[in-house]
């Protein structure tokens, strides 16, 4: 179904990001007939082009997506080009000319010190409309008080109904399923809580390393690039109480409560990392500095303090050149209170395990009786279901996230946004934890290349008397 005609700018749009998710996210909304003959997409960056050669280097960022040239030639059609710097004034009130009266939204796809100067010269140039709405990527600060800053600057210019902070996890199809299975189905929600769980597991394990953003990762880490806003994100879908509807500041309101109720995090429930020098693989060589102390892996133990969650550990981990690239989050039931079968049957327990990616999909371990005449021996078996398979071949390939996030901003959807208070509270649980690595001058452990992290890790479940689940 087509959104009605739009006007969307995209600063930054010569940028790395603009290139590979945002163009080619629109282009193919463009191309299954979403964006309508009136929308205009404007591409606005320092220098450098007019609108022919910013069609030609978007054209060629679309070359990948093995582009129907039709579709190419009426995507391109709507695409324009300005040149202007966020830092100073000229060429501002031509931005606005051609502008129809629906809904703009300006997309900040620069670097976030740049921000504040965005909003105040749209706001001094008349841009701002009651229509008018802004994207801004992350990171969202580097700490509680930057992202207070920075939502004090937005604030001045636009109101939070106008702010759309993209976490892109939000907008994978799978990360919106976590939300369907709990409540769109009656058989988990009476024992999702701390008396029938025994701890759930979230994984976010990448295979690759920093690659060519070195220079910003060295300065995030795992724990402000990954832990404070997507896996913390995730922490809130599976924790929260079933909002009253799927709506933007209902489901918000729930996750809000669910950070607000994190406790602070012990020292020896962290586990940090960074992957090590070997043979062709180490951080501190791919980011040239021989000394830097910046994680590329971490491990916690959270603890969410309420009704439902109370003794229920939360174990989150992620990090980069891991053994596979594979995001999942495992719910691991507790054990059976009474074997009737004895103990020669063994322990068995059911484990939910809600795959993110790759090969989508859920797996439930059953226990069943071991086949044979043997007497009654127990087993565990996976009731395995594939979203792709039981979907279709149709489904086989889900929107990109970017795709439904960007749709969702024109259509004025800000559920799979996050609020500013939202972002702050994540940061105020952060912000101790990274402050106390300083305070104790923490070196994370080496742990090698396509490996599960570092040893610490283990012992931290260990410890507890559990394990982690594979990884791939
Ligand atoms: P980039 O450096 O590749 O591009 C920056 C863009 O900003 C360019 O188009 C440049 O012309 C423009 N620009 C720079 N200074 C400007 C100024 N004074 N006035 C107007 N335009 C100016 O950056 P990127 O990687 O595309 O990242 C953009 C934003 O997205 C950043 O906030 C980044 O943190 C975020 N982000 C990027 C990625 C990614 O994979 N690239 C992922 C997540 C978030």
């Amino acid at each position: 179904i087509p959104v009605d005609p739009f006007d969307l700018v995209v600063f930054g749009g010569t940028g790395d990001l603009a290139r590979r998710k945002i163009m080619p996210a629109l282009f193919r909304r463009c191309a299954a007939g979403q964006i309508p003959d009136g929308a205009r997409i404007i591409g606005v960056a320092r220098h450098g082009h007019d609108a022919e050669s910013y069609r030609a280097l978007i054209a060629e960022s679309l070359r990948g997506e093995g582009a129907d040239p039709c579709h190419l030639e009426g995507f391109l059609r709507r695409l324009e080009y300005r040149s202007l710097d966020a830092t100073r004034s000229e060429g501002w009130d031509g931005l606005g000319i051609g502008m129809g009266q629906g809904v703009r939204a300006f997309y900040f796809s620069v670097s976030p010190d740049l921000f504040g100067a965005l909003a105040e010269r749209l706001h001094a140039h008349g841009l701002v409309t009651p229509e008018a709405r802004i994207v801004v990527e992350k990171p969202f600060g580097h700490d509680l008080e930057s992202a207070r800053a920075l939502n004090r600057v937005l604030a001045a210019h636009f109101r939070e109904d106008q702010i759309y902070r993209i976490d892109h996890y939000l907008g994978k199809e799978t990360v919106q399923n976590l939300m369907a299975v709990r409540f769109g189905n009656m058989l988990f929600e009476p024992l999702w809580n701390s008396q029938y769980v025994d701890h759930i597991q979230i994984t976010v394990a990448e295979s690759v390393g920093v690659g060519a953003r070195g220079a910003y990762y060295d300065n995030a880490g795992a724990m402000r690039d990954m832990m404070q806003n997507h896996l913390m994100q995730l922490l809130c879908l599976i924790a929260m109480e079933p909002p009253a509807k799927f709506d933007p500041d209902a489901v918000r309101d729930e996750k809000l409560k669910v950070i607000r109720a994190l406790d602070a995090v012990k020292p020896h429930h962290i586990v940090r990392g960074q992957y090590a020098d070997g043979e062709g693989c180490g951080y501190r060589a791919e980011v040239g500095d021989p000394r830097t102390t910046t994680e590329t892996y971490m491990a916690l133990r959270a603890h969410i303090s309420n009704w439902r969650w109370a003794g229920t550990p939360f174990y989150l981990r992620t990090g980069k050149r891991l053994v596979a690239r594979s995001s999942v989050i495992n719910v691991m039931f507790k054990d059976a209170p009474h074997s009737i079968f004895g103990e020669e049957a063994g322990r068995h327990a059911n484990v939910l395990s809600i795959r993110l990616q790759p090969n989508e999909g859920i797996t439930l371990k059953v226990t069943i009786k071991e086949p044979g005449p043997g007497g009654m021996r127990l087993v565990d078996v996976p009731l395995d279901m594939s979203f792709a398979e039981a979907l279709g071949p149709e489904n086989q390939n889900p929107p990109d996230a970017y795709e439904r996030l960007i749709m969702d901003v024109i259509r004025g959807n800000q559920t799979l946004f996050m609020r500013g208070d939202e972002v702050e509270a994540a940061w105020a649980w952060t912000d101790p934890i990274i402050a106390g690595w300083q305070a104790r001058g923490d070196v994370p452990k080496p742990y090698e290349c396509g490996s599960t992290g570092p040893g610490d890790a283990e012992l931290l479940m260990k410890r507890d008397g559990r394990r982690w689940q594979g990884i791939n």
